[in-house]
């Protein structure tokens, strides 16, 4: 199994069906380490959503480090920077980007709160 660091986004899936990649993560970084092994290579690289991985032989570990991503409003680390850029540029023009800036926890709330309003407005109305 072989990385490509170029491509790899830091999403952690990989690591939830190889024990051989293991993951270090505080509220600024999340490290990424992937020891060398053979083990479930074909199904790494269709788990993998980038297409970083590769069934080329490699003889050593390699650990990739990446920038979380804060909430804009709650200020928690939620994703790494990389995954919100590649989410953001697989999203059609029309939906509002400004949702990737918050935690899944701010968006539900956000929704909450849009929905009440509506109800608001709707009984308002009667
Ligand atoms: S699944 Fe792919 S993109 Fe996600 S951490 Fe693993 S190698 Fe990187």
């Amino acid at each position: 199994m072989k990385i490509d660091e170029k491509k790899c986004i830091g999403c952690r899936a990989c690591s939830a069906i190889s024990s051989s990649i293991s993951i270090s993560e505080d509220a600024e970084m999340r490290s990424i380490t992937f020891h060398p092994h053979e083990d479930l290579t074909d199904r790494l690289i269709e788990t993998c959503p980038t297409g970083a991985i590769s069934s080329a032989l490699t003889t050593e570990s390699i650990t990739l480090a990446f920038r979380m991503k804060r909430c804009s409003i709650c200020g928690e680390p939620f994703a790494t920077e990389r995954e919100i850029e590649h989410v953001a540029a697989l999203m059609p023009a029309r939906f509002q980007k400004s949702w990737l800036d918050l935690c899944p926890n701010c968006r539900r709330d956000g929704q909450r709160r849009s929905h009440a309003r509506q109800c608001i407005l709707v009984r308002g109305r009667r």
